[in-house]
């Protein structure tokens, strides 16, 4: 079987956590090399200062991982996709929708794959979630997303910057898994972000949402990132029928009227992995964008307050 020759963009924290190791352990893909602006090094691969080095080098390359910040994403998917590469992005898959749109356009136009992957929606508890509430309906659902920013961004500046996304960058995690357990379409209903006063993008947030049926069910979220005392990754859901599930550990448990029914390690990479290499078999893109117009919508209609300053 052909292996895809792959590269990696970027080479932070999530490359080196989770893309580099789950690609050493996938026989469809095969690490060529990788793109680093600080030339990080990477045993057994060479390092290119950019994506246009690496392409020039080794023209027979298939595809990218690119794991760059959001606002750094388009320019280098751009070439990507002009130099016939499939592409894997990382979520949020762009800054701004019109990027994202442009993406997607692009791919389709240049017949390569894209895959814009939300790596909580694979887990089997969150699938499992989704087809309980199809079956039995939904009264309510709150979402807890609190954990601490020194712990999961040390030092990534970014975050705060504009198109950073503050707390919503892993807030949108719990956002792709409310949009992938729900049977209808949510919207943005209000939300109010807490902005540190030397900084650009939230640190809390708080989100009501709404569906179409005005009796529908009642969906708030509330994101903070200077949770101290571990992660807590949950959606809490009543269902029409009258049971309480949780979804707990960021959709790797699922809680049922208070028994644990499916609990599984964290294998979200490997699967979005697998997924890649399903789609470039099939030659099919996957850009599913509604968590991400939800955080925009967030950010349109928000209160916002200006709360004490952030430092490191
Ligand atoms: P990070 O540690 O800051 O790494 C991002 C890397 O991108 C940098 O190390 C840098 O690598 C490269 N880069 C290129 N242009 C850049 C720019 N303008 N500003 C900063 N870095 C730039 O960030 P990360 O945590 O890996 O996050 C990257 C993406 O993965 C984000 O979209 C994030 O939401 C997502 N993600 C993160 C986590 C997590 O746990 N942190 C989990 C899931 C998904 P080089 O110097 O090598 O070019």
């Amino acid at each position: 079987m052909a292996r895809y020759r792959i590269a990696v963009i970027g080479i932070g924290k999530i490359a080196r956590d989770q893309h580099l190791p789950v690609i050493a352990k996938n026989p469809a893909f095969e690490l060529v090399g990788v793109v680093s602006q600080h030339d990080a090094s990477v045993p057994g691969v060479p390092t290119f200062p950019t994506q246009a080095e690496l392409f020039a080098a080794m023209p027979d390359l298939d595809a990218v991982a690119n794991c760059v910040p959001p606002t750094a994403r388009h320019a280098l998917v751009h070439e990507a996709l002009l130099a016939g590469k499939h592409v894997l992005i990382e979520k949020p898959p762009a800054a701004t929708i019109s990027e994202f749109d442009d993406m997607i356009a692009h791919a389709d136009k240049a017949g390569r794959v894209l895959f814009a992957a939300w790596h909580s929606q694979f887990n089997e508890a969150v699938t499992r979630t989704r087809d309980i509430l199809g079956t039995e309906g939904v009264k309510s659902i709150r979402i807890d997303w609190r954990e601490n920013v020194r712990k999961w961004h040390p030092g990534q500046d970014w975050v705060w910057a504009p198109g950073g996304f503050g707390v919503c960058d892993p807030g949108i995690n719990a956002l792709s898994i409310l949009t992938k357990i729900m049977p209808v379409p949510v919207f943005v209903d209000k939300a109010r972000l807490d902005v540190p006063s030397n900084r650009q993008t939230p640190v809390s947030a708080e989100i009501s949402f709404r569906t179409a049926d005005t009796n529908g069910p009642a969906i708030s979220a509330g994101f903070d990132w200077l949770e101290e005392s571990g992660e807590i990754w949950t959606l809490s859901i009543e269902t029409a029928t009258g049971r309480k599930l949780k979804l707990e550990a960021g959709g790797t448990r699922l809680i049922e009227d208070g028994t644990i029914t499916l609990e599984q390690p964290a294998s979200e990479y490997e699967a979005i992995y697998e997924q890649f290499d399903v789609l470039l078999r099939a030659g099919r893109s996957d850009t599913h964008g509604t968590p991400l117009r939800l955080v925009a919508d967030a950010f349109l209609v928000a209160e916002r307050h200006s709360v004490a300053p952030f430092d490191w």
